[in-house]
């Protein structure tokens, strides 16, 4: 029976659904040989760097990855970098089949004046820091002043705004990392608002995220009222027909009418509002917008210009794919026709449809193109030429190296009834998976 051998790099949920569909068509003409590539020394990609860390149910999906990764015919080589440590070239030519399942993870620039400011900075760089991704442990994050904006309406922008405005006690039983949890419960801020630049009908969030807002233990959360009646007064013809419309601006209605607990803390979420500028003369000091206006279906700006002080500005607009060597890019993704790049190579995730969809989006968009792939598998297996040889003098992290820091972690965060303290340093995750 031929033994087929696939490559996928990047250990996020693209890629371990990529290999869970590869394992599922299995039969008894063809077995798949699975290798995953990964550049950090742990795997789970936005299941460990990504996903806030009071949505602990959203991360238990890391015990499916673990059942993919226990199957004999895996192996993780974490710590080793496509372009650094292994080429494409040499991926295509001693596999059947290459999968790039390797995100997207730089955010998206705003591109107005003042951006680079002390205190501005970009949620892909905010979200890993609070998840102790070791190379986001220095990032700067003051928190010293009292109010912060976050640019976006997105889940991402729902999630930064909830990490800055909620109670930090609520973070004690969660894998925040441990310098960010240090740093969230010295924070001095009190007030957070969340700016989108279009309506609330255009809004990206998902009605469960808005939903869970007023479960906020010590936070007030605030939308206008009468912001979410007249996007509904825009939108009336369309609500019957779009449920996930529909659901959204009930649940910023019900928020709205959500009593005030005065409460010190304050999440607020402001519409129709387009920053043109951070202003500031050594570190952010406010932020200048251009009001909006919906007029049938199209948003315009007004000539009203507001500012709203504030002393850190996250932005969370979206994200953009690094380039890898020998990949050919565009419009913010690889290129590809329904994840076939070419030859034997296909992408799959974020780096294949752009940063939209939520971690389940990604197990249908992977069987598809894991469908796509059988199809075009030539039928002869290539020679077995074991990789692993290329890594003789590097330190690879494979499954049971991992499973080592994962069950230290999970060990030390027990102790102190957390689901697991994480390991920050590279050093020290290098050393610890060390077989
Ligand atoms: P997103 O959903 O695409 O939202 C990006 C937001 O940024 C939009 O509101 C967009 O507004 C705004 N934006 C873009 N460019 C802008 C600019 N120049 N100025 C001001 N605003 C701008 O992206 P995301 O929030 O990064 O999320 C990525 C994906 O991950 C989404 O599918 C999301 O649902 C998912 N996610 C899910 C969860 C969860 O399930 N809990 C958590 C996090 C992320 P326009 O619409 O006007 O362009």
């Amino acid at each position: 029976m031929p033994t087929y051998r696939i490559a996928i790099v990047g250990a996020g949920p693209a890629g371990y659904f990529s290999a869970q569909a590869l394992q599922n068509s299995q039969d008894e003409n063809r077995v798949f040989a699975i290798d995953l590539f990964e550049r950090l020394p742990t795997p789970w990609g936005l299941v460990r760097n990504g996903v806030a860390p009071d949505h602990p149910k959203i991360k238990s999906v890391s015990k499916v990855f673990e059942k993919i990764a226990s199957d004999p015919n895996f192996r993780l080589f974490g710590n080793v970098e496509l372009g650094r440590d292994i080429s494409i070239e040499q991926l295509k030519e001693n596999y059947d089949a290459v999968i790039l399942a390797t995100g997207s993870s730089v955010g998206r620039k705003l591109g107005i004046p003042g951006e680079d400011l002390p205190g501005s900075l970009s949620a892909a760089d905010f979200v890993p820091w609070y998840n102790g991704h070791p190379d986001y442990v220095n990032c700067d994050v003051p928190l010293n002043g009292k109010s912060a904006i976050v640019i976006g309406a997105g889940n991402v922008a729902m999630d930064c705004g909830r990490m800055l405005a909620l109670d930090p006690a609520e973070l004690n039983s969660t894998d925040t990392s441990d310098h960010a949890l240090v740093a969230f419960h010295q924070s001095a801020i009190r007030k957070v608002t969340i700016v989108g630049r279009r309506g609330p009908e255009h809004a990206a969030f998902t009605s469960p995220e808005i939903r869970e807002l007023p479960k906020l233990e010590n936070t007030d959360v605030i939308i206008s009222h009468s912001e979410i009646e007249s996007a509904k007064i825009r939108v009336a013809e369309k609500l019957e027909s779009n449920k996930e419309l529909r659901n959204n601006l009930e649940a910023m209605l019900e928020v709205s009418q959500s009593p005030s607990k005065n409460h010190e803390r304050k999440l607020a979420i402001n519409f129709l509002l387009t920053p043109i500028e951070i202003i500031g003369k050594e570190k952010v000091e406010a932020i200048r917008f251009v009001r909006n206006e919906v007029i049938n279906e199209k948003v315009s700006a007004t000539s009203e210009i507001i500012e709203l002080p504030c002393d850190l500005v996250i932005s969370a607009i979206g994200y953009q794919v690094l380039p890898i060597p020998g990949v050919e890019f565009a419009n913010g993704r690889v290129v590809n026709e329904n994840g076939h790049v070419a030859d034997n190579l296909y992408v799959v995730g974020w780096a294949k449809r752009g940063p939209n969809g939520v971690i389940g989006t990604n197990k249908s968009d992977s069987s598809d193109v894991i469908k796509l792939l059988l199809a075009k598998l030539l039928s002869a297996a290539k020679e077995n030429s074991d990789i692993s040889k290329i890594f003789t003098n590097h330190k690879v992290i494979t499954q049971s190296g991992w499973q080592k820091i994962n069950a230290a972690e999970v060990e030390q965060g027990e102790a102190v009834g957390k689901p697991r303290r994480k390991l920050t340093i590279w050093n020290d995750l290098l050393s610890l998976g060390q077989e």
